[in-house]
């Protein structure tokens, strides 16, 4: 097999779409050698290699060795150098890269081929000592940490060590003479850690590093982060092994990164960062502020350094060039990696650059007017969930605030919550219901579990692209970075700026999108939705089949929902109504009672209550189709809890203390979710569905005097097993809608359907459809009940079950489509059996979730119904679904 693919010279083995074999960065390394860009020469082991690897008991096929000797002695003909040559040593970079990027979540290790001997070569070729030993101890430590195991820290103690007895306050500040003694005490480190020399032989250090990469596949949070992104263990990693080419040699050398747009607000400008004289992961790692590429950028972002278009006219022009050449070529925007060596350009990486929603669809929609994408494209490259990013709140201008102080704005959205200084911390908080915003002064990968829990990121040092910035975004969580006149101290729990300081636990709120920092809790107000979103959401619903509702109840979230383009009410829990101040002593007085009288009398108190509700949903939805579900928790819910509750309601229905006492005693279930409750409440106790289904009736005529608009309200029975259920239910409401017709003399249409949530009713669904006018799916109960398990404590066990794999999703958030799925589709297959044109919807979390929905799409459902703010979501999804 091959398992090795070379690189470089305008050519290469591979191409951009061979990224499930070669990994991203190395199909898009082969991908820019075939465009002809300068990409130093090198060669990518496969991912497949790393599959083989963790299946074969962590070795290599035998072919390997004499494949990466064969490739390394090419890239040693095209740079005119050669491994582990004393004279003319040729040093590569090994770097992992997957399949999707994971940022900063692998290892890798530069200038990998120096030894005690090779360094006076380099040191010779370059004329410049300093640097070559300064190379080397990057080096050492380096693949120490990486390989070896060795922490960061020792060596970062030996440095400070160094800098305090000379007096040197900048790593600049080191003579190569200093850098020897750093190396000398750095060899004695691994030594003293390791038991070992630092290995000198190069094919050693080679093989060590390709291990490690492949070792790193599995490390803790490439695990976490594979966890919350998705991305499936068995892709394995890639590793690239290409010629070094340096950032560090002195004032015409630079690192840098950049994006072709602009990644935060998506505008078509030329966006990036470098650093003059350094190396490689300096101006990601966010350990020198970098500076501004373009002239733009730099008075943006209020930057007094030079800009490269400055500072390096000519390199930046070329690098402006090879822009608008991979955009064009990706038809994406790019996130690229160079270095410029003594004046020279190379690019190192270039992928299709991570955004901020808001960019990204910004870019979508103007790609897709520049002609470079379809319209159909453009809807592909948005992230449905991502969507939340833009949907909530942001701070309300007109809102009073204290300014702390001001950071880059790393990635958009406002955000409030305690102070935390660790990730740990931020996680425990969160865990336990608290708001937290996570401060550090910059994050690492092994921050990310805090940054997941965290409301907002908060970081004092590093650029746009440092760690923070790059992970907030991707997480859509707010985050400003660099705020560099804030001082932690994280001994002491405190945060200072300005004269002020702040503990732990005090709150603070950051605004994502400009950078401020302002103390204790700033409101904040719902976003703009038209612009791009208006557009992208225009060619959404466009292509998509299937429709979109809401599940609401007040009139606030049926609102919301409209103005999120909701296409109607596909739930509206009608319990939600009872709790209210006004009713809730009535619905505690029905529920008291202990006879049909006592019920009635309960009932004519809510009645007019229900019926208000119920008609102002019908104004705010304009003839939209809504749904109203029938009572359906158990009773017992409603129970009044204290001593004073109880005597409030026992006033209310005339009747004593202990009779109230009794009454909740009574109705006490060991199994409340499978007990008395949905249909079955209606099936013991009628007058509650008829009292309902009059409300819902003399709202329809009262909408239609009101306004002369005819509402066809679809009356929905919850948790029926049974047709028969259904038929005595539906006989109820068909008498009270002949009866309200006749009392207000109006005449009207409505549709009386059922939940599909128990596995049997779907199973029976052909004979359910023979009185159902429709079926909404209730995934929530369907779930809970095909896998027998309680969605109220599912909570503290599923965790573990996803850990170990055994499913690959909570069930209660993404359908499982094998077991629930095929429950779904026996029941819409049945009923349109029965009912070919039965409208088919789905009311349980389900409805707003991207990957269910694809498959509501994929059995033919109507419509998805689901939560006011996943509305958008749900319309792009069911685009993308339908495409
Ligand atoms: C369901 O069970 O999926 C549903 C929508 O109803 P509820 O969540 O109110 O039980
Ligand atoms: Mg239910």
């Amino acid at each position: 097999a091959q398992w090795v693919y070379s690189f470089g010279e305008g050519k290469a083995e591979g191409s951009a779409d061979m990224r499930n074999l070669l990994g991203g960065k190395g199909a898009n390394l082969a991908e820019m050698s075939n465009l002809g860009l300068p990409v130093p020469p090198g060669f990518t082991v496969t991912t497949e290699l790393c599959t083989y690897y963790y299946a074969n008991d962590r070795k290599y096929p035998d072919e390997l060795k004499t494949q990466v000797d064969k490739a390394l002695a090419e890239v040693e003909r095209i740079v005119g150098f050669k491994f582990g040559d004393a004279a003319n040593p040729l040093l590569v970079s090994v770097r992992s890269g997957a399949r999707a990027s994971m940022p900063g979540m692998m290892d890798t290790v530069l200038n990998l081929g120096l030894n005690d001997v090779t360094v006076e070569g380099l040191a010779k070729r370059s004329g410049d000592a300093r640097f070559a030993f300064d190379s080397y101890r990057r080096f050492i430590q380096m693949y120490s940490n990486v390989v070896l195991d060795v922490d960061h820290h020792h060596f970062e103690e030996i440095l400070d060590r160094h800098k305090d007895e000379k007096g040197h306050s900048l790593d600049t500040d080191l003579t190569a003479d200093d850098w020897k003694e750093v190396v000398a005490d750095y060899k004695a480190e691994v030594k003293h850690a390791t038991g070992k020399d630092f290995p000198q032989d190069p094919t050693e250090q080679l093989w060590g590093a390709v291990g490690a990469v492949f070792a790193s596949w599995m490390n803790q949070r490439a695990i976490v982060y594979r966890r919350l992104n998705e991305i499936p263990e068995s892709w394995g990693t890639a590793v690239n092994i290409q010629a070094m080419v340096f950032g560090n040699m002195g004032t015409d050398c630079a690192t840098g990164v950049a994006f072709t747009r602009d990644p935060s607000t998506g505008a078509n400008e030329f966006y990036g960062e470098y650093l003059i004289n350094a190396q490689g992961e300096d101006v990601v790692a966010g350990i020198r502020t970098p500076q501004q590429i373009t002239i733009a950028g730099k008075k943006a972002n209020h930057s007094t350094l030079p800009s490269m278009e400055e500072s390096m006219p000519q390199t930046f022009a070329e690098l402006s060039a090879i822009r608008e050449r991979l955009e064009r070529h990706f038809r994406d925007v790019q996130d690229i990696e160079f270095t410029v060596q003594s004046g020279k350009l190379y690019m190192l990486q270039t992928r299709s650059g991570k955004r901020t929603t808001q960019a990204a669809l910004k870019i979508a929609v103007d790609m897709a007017r520049e002609g470079l994408i379809t319209e159909a494209e453009a809807i592909q490259r948005i992230e449905p969930k991502s969507l939340d990013q833009i949907l909530h709140p942001t701070l309300d201008p007109k809102a009073a605030r204290t300014m702390l102080s001001r950071g880059l704005p790393a990635s958009p959205g406002a955000a409030s919550g305690k102070i935390v200084f660790s990730a740990d911390k931020a996680e425990d908080l969160a865990n336990k219901g608290e708001a937290v915003m996570l401060v550090r002064i910059e994050t690492s990968p092994e921050d990310i579990h805090g940054m997941h829990a965290a409301k907002g990121i908060l970081t004092t040092r590093g650029g746009m692209t440092s760690h923070a910035a790059v992970v907030a975004r991707g997480m859509g969580r707010p985050c400003v970075a660099g705020a560099g006149e804030i001082r932690i101290d994280y001994a002491a729990g405190t945060l200072t700026v300005g004269g002020k300081q702040l503990k732990e636990g005090d709150t603070i709120t950051i605004d994502g999108g400009t950078g401020e920092i302002f103390q204790g809790l700033v409101p904040t107000i719902e976003p703009e939705l038209s612009g791009d979103f208006g557009t992208l959401m225009g060619w959404a619903d466009k292509m998509r089949t299937m429709k979109v509702r809401t599940n609401a109840e007040t009139p606030l979230d049926a609102r919301t929902a409209v103005t999120f383009g909701a296409e109607g009410i596909g739930l509206c829990r009608t319990e939600h109504m009872f709790f209210d101040a006004d009713r809730i002593i009535a619905v505690r007085e029905m529920i008291m009672a202990d006879d049909e009288k006592g019920r009635r009398a309960a009932l004519d108190k809510i009645l007019p209550m229900q019926r208000s509700d119920f008609a102002e949903l019908f104004k705010i939805m304009k003839g939209l189709p809504v749904t109203i579900r029938l009572l359906d928790p158990p009773l017992h819910e409603f129970l009044p809890h204290t001593e004073a509750e109880m005597a409030e309601v026992a006033k209310a229905a005339g009747k004593d203390l202990a009779f109230v006492k009794g009454r909740g005693a009574a109705l006490h279930e060991s199994n409340p979710m499978l007990g008395h409750r949905g249909c079955r409440l209606g099936v013991t106790y009628p007058e509650i569905y008829e009292m309902q289904a009059r409300a819902i009736f003399e709202a329809v005529a009262e909408v239609k005097a009101a306004t002369g608009e005819s509402i066809e309200p679809e009356v929905m029975i919850p948790l029926v097993a049974t047709r028969k259920e259904l038929d005595l239910l539906k006989a109820v409401i068909d008498r009270v809608a002949k009866e309200v017709e006749a009392a207000k003399g109006v005449s009207f249409t409505y549709l009386v359907g059922t939940m599909i949530e128990l596995p049997r009713a779907a199973l029976q669904a052909r004979q359910i459809a023979e009185s159902a006018e429709f079926f909404s799916f209730g995934t929530n109960d369907l779930t809970q009940t095909t896998f027998g398990l309680s969605r109220d404590d599912a909570g503290s066990f599923l965790q573990s079950y996803i850990r170990q794999g055994i499913l690959e999703e909570d069930p209660f958030v993404s359908l499982d489509q094998d077991g629930v799925g095929e429950l779904v589709q026996i029941a819409a297959e049945r009923g349109r059996q029965t009912r070919p044109d039965i409208k088919l919807g789905i009311c349980g979390e389900h409805g707003g979730d991207p990957s269910s929905i694809a498959f509501c799409q994929s059995v033919g459902l109507t419509y998805v119904s689901c939560s006011p703010y996943r509305v958008p979501i749900a319309r792009l999804a069911a685009a993308q679904a339908a495409l």
